[in-house]
């Protein structure tokens, strides 16, 4: 491995058997890597990295503002969302049967004492996904209708780096957990992105056309959704 200084910024360089030169700026620090094919000269590298020094510097700008999530330990008056909507989480510990329950303001969690917060955020977690229960039937059906084609099924599960699957031989969906948090309309694009995998495989134009047809603010939608990706650190 090689180390390239593009002004005050590094870049590590690994040579591999590929044709092509392939650079990225990788979360959460920012870091720049290079693979490039085996006879490339450092002095090519150099210089196509420095002709891309101002994509680095807004990607690596881009990773400095993002929120790092603190872990959460599900006590008194933490803050947790649901439906894009920030919420006070009000602990209750007492010897009775554990729920969620969902106010104006609050997410009231009823806890027997001494309740560990990986038992904690389970307990939420089950919440979060009756929830999604709750939601998911009617959404589907409505996009299934709109969209002419048959889920055979779909189910919720964490995911560490998507919104969503789409198996498309089995037609079956995945949705991820984490969107209970988001807004309704975001989760919703994933269930149409995900739907529209059912009559195109891809992302190029064709599933392009498709969103555009059926939810025309989806580049907005998916926007919102990767200003905070997935970062969760209670998940490894
Ligand atoms: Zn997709």
């Amino acid at each position: 491995m090689a180390q390239l200084l593009l002004g005050d910024i590094k870049a590590d360089v690994v040579k591999k058997n590929i044709k092509n030169l392939h650079l990225r700026v990788t979360p959460p620090t920012g870091k720049v890597m290079i693979s490039a094919p085996l006879r490339m000269k450092l002095e090519t590298i150099r210089g196509f990295a420095l002709s891309k020094l101002g994509w680095i510097k807004k990607q690596q700008a881009r990773f400095r503002n993002q929120v790092i999530e603190l872990p959460k330990e599900f006590l008194d008056s933490e803050c947790h969302y649901f439906g894009g909507k920030q919420y006070f989480l009000k602990v209750e510990e007492i010897n009775k049967v554990p729920r969620v329950n969902l106010n104006d303001s609050t997410i009231e969690l009823r806890v027997r004492p001494n309740t560990s917060s990986k038992k904690r955020e389970q307990l939420v977690d089950d919440w979060y996904r009756a929830k999604l229960k709750e939601i998911l039937p009617n959404l589907f059906a409505k996009w299934e209708s709109k969209m002419g084609v048959k889920v055979a099924e779909f189910g919720i599960k964490k995911m560490k780096t998507k919104w969503g699957t789409c198996n498309i031989r089995a037609r079956r969906i995945w949705i991820n957990l984490e969107l209970a948090k988001r807004p309704a309309e975001c989760l919703e694009y994933v269930v149409v992105h995900e739907v529209a995998h059912l009559l195109e495989r891809g992302h190029g134009p064709r599933f392009k056309a498709l969103m555009d047809k059926h939810l025309p603010n989806w580049r907005l939608l998916k926007q919102e959704l990767n200003q905070h990706p997935i970062i969760h650190p209670n998940w490894n």
